[in-house]
């Protein structure tokens, strides 16, 4: 796995999605991380990771292993 090609278009980091992320403003700057899905940026996929993780330990604590 190589996230550092140039050629390999950007995903977007919100987990789950795999919309490919906006391109990066023709003016210049970075490129943004999320796709163009409003509910997609910094703080909602911040929230969705918590979400999942909180998910994930309900399920390990409710399976006893
Ligand atoms: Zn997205």
């Amino acid at each position: 796995m190589d996230d550092n090609d140039p050629d390999q278009p950007k995903i977007c980091i919100y987990p789950g999605c795999e919309r490919p992320a906006v391109p990066p403003h023709p003016m210049g700057g970075p490129q943004p991380a999320f796709c163009d899905l409003e509910d997609h940026n910094a703080l909602s996929a911040h929230l969705e990771r918590k979400r999942l993780a909180a998910a994930a330990s309900n399920e390990e604590g409710n399976d006893g292993r």
